[in-house]
């Protein structure tokens, strides 16, 4: 007796053709087994059994392959029948592969990882930061920086940020104008993430003691300044130093200061 096996799996025949150990090996054994339970000759063995296995092309329409096709889906889906319909082979559960199974495993905690990193406001402003961000993951830049330091980061570099200039775009003031310069001087200045950090005649001092500090002549963009994590740093101090964001962010001065 010699039957005709009719499969569209390529990866199946390779298997079968395979005559070292190698991944999925188990399983070939299995089939030999089963098929010759199938073949009614419980002694045969790989080399006795007479069978052929051919390909066909999978989705063509072909009844038989069309059949397979469907009680397959159908264990994938409802899981396996009662242990009693099962050839003798695969009465025990079968061994995992290894090598698949670390691998799914990698791929679920990348997964996990992924997700949580979409949603998380600190990939936001990774994302806002672009190139010139200094931080290489998302990891390092968890250490660096905390909560409240992340997101001031993001609104500074989004333009979100609570000064005047914002507020007053979205509708919670009146004037768009920085309080501080129209105090002392009258003139009219929005009060714009760029105002603020590089250009209010009030902060100077603060100014001049971190940020110009750091730039040491660089101009002044946000840029440069999170060029590295000491320039962070310095962009943090003087945040800190001006009392202006203390409301809504916090003491954000970096720990080492
Ligand atoms: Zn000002």
């Amino acid at each position: 007796m010699c039957p005709s096996i009719y499969t569209d799996s390529q990866s199946a025949i390779c298997l079968l053709k395979q005559r070292k150990p190698a991944a999925g090996y188990h399983l070939k054994e299995k089939f030999t087994t089963t098929l010759s339970h199938a073949i009614e000759n419980p002694v045969a063995t790989e080399e006795t059994i007479r069978a052929k296995i051919r390909w066909i092309p999978g989705h063509a329409k072909i009844p038989g392959n069309e059949a397979a096709d469907k009680e397959a889906k159908k264990a994938a889906k409802d899981g396996s029948s009662p242990k009693d319909q099962l050839p003798p082979a695969l009465h025990k559960r079968l061994p995992f592969s290894v090598k698949a199974h670390r691998s799914s495993v990698v791929n679920k905690i990348g997964e996990e990882w992924r997700s949580d990193w979409e949603e998380s406001p600190r990939k936001a402003m990774f994302d806002a930061m672009g190139e010139s961000f200094p931080f290489k993951t998302h990891h390092e830049l968890s250490r660096t920086l905390t909560r409240a330091q992340t997101s001031l980061l993001l609104q500074l570099r989004t333009g979100h940020v609570p000064l005047n200039k914002y507020l007053h775009r979205i509708g919670k003031i009146e004037s768009s104008r920085c309080e501080a310069c129209w105090n002392s001087h009258e003139e009219e200045i929005p009060e714009t993430t760029t105002h603020y950090l590089f250009e209010c005649r009030k902060y100077r001092t603060e100014r001049t003691q971190t940020i110009d500090n750091y730039l040491s002549g660089s101009p002044r963009t946000l840029g440069n300044l999170l060029g590295d994590e000491k320039g962070a740093k310095s962009l943090m101090r003087y945040i800190a130093r001006t009392k202006r964001l203390k409301a809504t962010f916090g003491n954000v001065t970096p720990s080492k200061d």
